[in-house]
């Protein structure tokens, strides 16, 4: 696809707001590269790395990793694709990311995913995800065909031990106390878009309507 100028777009939202489903929609439409702190991260932990031993806690409590350790890890992850029109998943979380961040490279669109979260709580109950893909199921909503296991390659789904109740509750709290000023610090730029709905049906046709505005 010919393009005037590379799209370098950030995706946020509460954990489990279906910003992973949104973003994968996105990535597939649109061609770009999708760079997902959180996944990328959940490899290092299955390939047991350095990084992966030294975040594996931080993961399973449903806590935010250090912003020294983020930061130096996500820098390096973006001079990977810095020739790529990207989409950011789950990077910045925090204001002092999202400085780092700015001085790198500056972000054109900010999309901001608004999900109330009692409908997210309920969700992430039903949430099974493919681990090497990062595919995620809803029983009930976008159940896999076989239950427990990935629609294209068959294997095993599993339930992320920070979607549990308890860790869900926590990272919802921690989202709102250090991702809020976030959301200010790109409304203060004035490239934040707010979506609002409860599914990501709901959200899907406002964002797609949103960025072929922008004329990619
Ligand atoms: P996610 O898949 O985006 O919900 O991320 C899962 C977990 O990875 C989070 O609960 C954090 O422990 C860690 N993580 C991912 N991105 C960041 C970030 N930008 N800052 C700190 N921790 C992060």
């Amino acid at each position: 696809m010919l393009r005037s100028k590379l799209l370098k777009a950030l995706i946020l939202g509460a954990p489990a707001s279906g910003k992973g489903t949104i973003s994968t929609r996105i990535v597939k439409k649109y061609a770009i590269e999708h760079v997902s702190s959180g996944d990328k991260l959940r490899d290092h932990i299955e390939r047991k790395t350095d990084l992966g031993k030294e975040v594996q806690s931080y993961l399973s409590e449903g806590k935010l990793v250090p912003d020294d350790v983020i930061i130096k890890f996500m820098v390096a992850e973006l001079k990977k694709v810095e020739n790529q029109a990207w989409l950011l998943d789950g990077f910045p979380r925090t204001v002092t990311q999202a400085n780092a961040l700015w001085k790198l490279q500056p972000v054109d669109v900010v999309l901001n995913l608004v999900v109330p979260f009692d409908i997210i709580i309920d969700r992430v109950k039903n949430r099974w995800i493919h681990l090497s893909s990062g595919r995620v199921y809803n029983i009930g909503f976008n159940t896999p065909k076989v239950i427990g296991k990935d629609d294209v390659t068959g294997e095993d789904l599993i339930q992320r031990p920070d979607d549990k109740p308890d860790a869900v509750k926590k990272r919802l709290e921690i989202y709102d106390r250090m991702t809020r000023p976030v959301i200010d610090f790109y409304l203060e730029k004035g490239i934040l878009k707010n979506f609002e709905g409860k599914t990501s049906d709901e959200i899907w046709p406002k964002v797609t309507q949103y960025l072929d505005s922008l004329k990619l």
